[in-house]
């Protein structure tokens, strides 16, 4: 159950069977690591440990049973957040401690956490005071042997958690006397957020795939009263509507189902773009523990480059790539490629460029002697994004997004993803993570796979900008027509 419910909610909690979702994607994690951190999470008050619960049920029949045995000791138990927790009674207070290994406190544990405090102060008679979620810190520079005391952070979360207490009580009081279902379902942001509600395709199922839900820069509330009013698709919603001029650019585009292009803003830009020109493209692994040393927790490692090399309009497309053996560091192999690889003039171009720029500067700082041609990369890497993002090009095969999956195909049907078995980032990480434990044929299928993504994505971005530039050629040839606007 969540903290908000909705009357249609609260209708469902109270006369259906609750719905169990899946777990969404976590961080890679060594098991032998994660018994570490156990190990040392239960040392923290392993001297006062007075009950042992193996199960949430368990635990909180334990405490419930006896209370009074918990003060002045500790109750380790399984939580619904989180594999353990340690409930304590010190100074005169409740404290409840937990740890997990995600990067930052998110909606779900605090949801969580409020509803084992509303289930300890219900059932158990306990009120806690003090909440502490123990998290990796992100400025830990890894070193062998890990000081976990170092390694994880304190987050004081008492005040978030018994904010949604509140709300929760609120919630369970309505269950006990649930509403009458509403006629229409109050649909809202609340159906997305902080979590999708585990009614949505009750309510929203007869939205279609492509629904007004996808306009970019528009904000919930208005995206949902657009649908209580009866506008499905972005194409149905009206040109008076008061959305601005970003989201009625894509109305535009799949209303007319065609591009929408602003070839000047194009030309201008591609004016920075000077050959020869490096189409880069990392792909990067965020590891919870580190595996090198100098590394920090999350901090993305490049694993892999696929670089496609244009060193004028009409020169032979050239391309390289490399992918750092499993289980090796291979930070500085890559940085001496890239360096041969790149020479000192042109122009580096990349997807969302923040990322390689990013990475380039990590190579830099973690090999000194090629400090400055890395430096100097990252400072020539252009963002063929921006067009996009800036929806100086909009087609309505995207979707809404302006990402290069939505992107490339768009604009040349043969740049397509959905056929790959690695598609996206994740796909990637996920399989480069599985080759420390494949054979060789599996290896090489892994490989394989990961070669073939990384040329599609520096591929994709040679025709991006092929096509761009074509466009923005059409416009100047065509200076006469007074209009920004163009429909190829
Ligand atoms: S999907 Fe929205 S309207 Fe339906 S039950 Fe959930 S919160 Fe309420």
């Amino acid at each position: 159950m969540r903290a908000e419910v909705c009357d249609q909610a609260a209708h469902y909690y109270a006369h259906q069977e609750p719905i169990v979702r899946a777990k969404g994607w976590e961080h890679p994690i060594d098991w032998q690591r994660q018994q570490e951190a156990k190990r040392w999470f239960e040392s923290r008050h392993e001297d006062r440990l007075q009950l042992q619960a193996e199960s949430h049920e368990e635990s909180v029949a334990a405490i419930a049973r006896q209370p009074a045995a918990l003060v002045g000791g500790f109750l380790r138990f399984e939580m619904l957040c989180s594999p353990l927790s340690t409930l304590g009674f010190c100074q005169g207070r409740w404290f409840l401690e937990s740890y997990d290994f995600a990067g930052s406190p998110r909606s779900s544990h605090k949801e969580r956490l409020a509803l084992e405090l509303f289930l300890l102060r219900r059932v158990c008679g306990i009120d806690v005071a003090q909440i502490t979620l123990y998290l990796p810190d992100r400025h830990f520079v890894y070193q062998e042997p890990i000081e976990w005391d170092r390694f994880f952070r304190p987050h004081n979360l008492s005040r978030s958690v018994h904010h949604r207490l509140v709300r929760i009580q609120r919630a369970f009081e309505r269950l006990k006397n649930p509403p009458k279902p509403p006629t229409t379902p109050p649909i809202g942001p609340i159906c997305r957020s902080p979590i999708r509600c585990d009614f949505y395709d009750r309510c929203l199922g007869h939205l279609p795939q492509h629904s007004v839900l996808s306009l970019a820069r528009v904000d919930g509330d208005k995206r949902f009263d657009l649908i209580r009013r009866g506008y499905l698709t972005p194409k149905e919603v009206p040109e008076s509507e008061p959305l601005g001029r970003y989201p009625h650019i894509q109305i535009r585009s799949e209303r007319e189902g065609r591009a929408v292009v602003q070839a000047e803003a194009i030309a201008e830009y591609l004016l920075n773009f000077h050959y020869p020109l490096y189409f880069l493209d990392f792909e990067t692994v965020q590891h919870v523990i580190p595996p090198f040393e100098g590394l920090r927790p999350f901090e993305p490692l490049p694993f892999s480059f696929s670089l496609h090399r244009l060193d004028a309009p009409d020169a032979k497309l050239e391309h390289f790539s490399y992918i750092v053996p499993s289980g090796t560091d291979g930070r500085k192999k890559m940085a001496a490629q890239l360096v041969a690889l790149i020479g000192p003039t042109g122009r580096l171009v990349a997807y969302g460029a923040e990322y390689e720029r990013q990475v380039l500067r990590k190579l830099a700082k973690w090999s000194p002697a090629l400090q400055k041609p890395l430096e100097s990369m990252a400072k020539r890497t252009l963002d063929l994004m921006i067009p996009f993002e800036k929806r100086w090009c909009y087609h309505p095969a995207m979707r809404g997004s302006h990402s290069l999956k939505r992107v490339a195909p768009a604009l040349d049907a043969q740049l397509d993803y959905t056929a790959l078995c690695v598609s996206d980032g994740r796909d990637a990480m996920a399989a480069y993570l599985q080759l420390s434990e494949a054979d060789k044929p599996q290896s090489e299928a892994i490989l394989a796979a990961l070669e073939h993504y990384g040329a599609l994505d520096s591929l994709a971005m040679v025709h991006i900008y092929r096509r761009l530039e074509a466009l923005a050629t059409e416009a100047l040839i065509s200076q006469e027509e007074p209009s920004h606007d163009h429909h190829p």
